[in-house]
């Protein structure tokens, strides 16, 4: 664990071509992994299919993802110079506080990203900025990354702006970042990898499943969360098959 504060010394030392460039490549990373892993449980899965296969990857798709993943690391560069302006304030501890961190910051962006994601499906800006994200109503893990860099930038606020006011520990950080990109590739595979029993498993059944966000793409009008169901009940967008849907994903064999 200090080899990773080391990691944050570096970081500390660098010039800004070289964290864009490491920044870039910790952006690659990321794409491979979940890709990789989304296949990976579609595989696994292949029997428990949601909906539909999706079409034909397009080239489209493609360089929309790429253009993500490049904007992505620009996001993440900005965040770099916020932290360089002492704008971003990480911490070092390394104990159970940093589980603390992780889950304020799920919770906080959870309920953050469902009130823009209700915003950028209004009229007018929808068409302007999340239109792009539901061109496929069939999705893959590549779905996560097909977004208009105008969504890109605007995420990439939310969260730098989060940061800015919530002094987090870099292992809160990373965990928050890597389960984030976890709900993400697991919304898009388009087949259901939870056990039937989990949306009756107290407090757990409160997470989003895949089922959750492909109902999101196929009905755009209901189920607006990320992380949790907990604001679309609070605000009557849930989808009144959701559970239904999902046992039928999860009980096939
Ligand atoms: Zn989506
Ligand atoms: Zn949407």
């Amino acid at each position: 664990m200090e080899t990773a504060n080391r990691i944050l010394d570096y970081f500390g030392s660098i010039t800004p071509t070289e964290a864009f460039f490491w920044l870039f490549i910790q952006n690659i990373l990321q794409f491979v992994l979940c890709i990789g892993g989304g296949l990976l449980l579609i595989k696994l899965f292949s029997k428990k299919r949601i909906y539909e296969a999706p079409d034909i990857l397009s080239k489209k798709e493609l360089l929309l993802a790429a253009g993500c993943v490049f904007f992505n690391s620009v996001v993440a560069f900005g965040g770099w110079l916020l932290w360089k302006e002492k704008v971003i304030v990480i911490t070092r501890e390394l104990d159970w506080t940093c589980l603390a961190d992780t889950a304020i910051l799920l919770l906080l962006m959870d309920l953050l990203m469902y009130i823009t994601h209700r915003i950028v499906h209004i009229k007018g800006i929808y068409a302007l900025v999340h239109r792009t994200h539901h061109i496929y109503e069939n999705t893959r893990p590549l779905s996560l990354f097909v977004l208009s860099p105008l969504e890109v930038f605007g995420f990439g606020a939310l969260w730098l702006l989060v940061l800015s006011f919530y002094s987090s520990s870099w292992l809160g950080i990373v965990l928050y970042l890597l389960l984030n990109a976890t709900f993400g590739a697991l919304g898009h595979i388009g087949v259901e990898p939870f056990p039937k029993s989990w949306i009756k498993i107290p407090l757990l059944q409160r997470l989003t499943t895949s089922t959750f966000h492909a109902q999101h793409h196929k009905e755009i009008d209901s189920n607006f969360g990320f992380y949790t169901d907990i604001w679309d009940r609070l605000f009557g967008s849930l989808n009144k098959a959701y559970q239904a849907t999902f046992e039928q994903a999860a009980s096939k064999s």
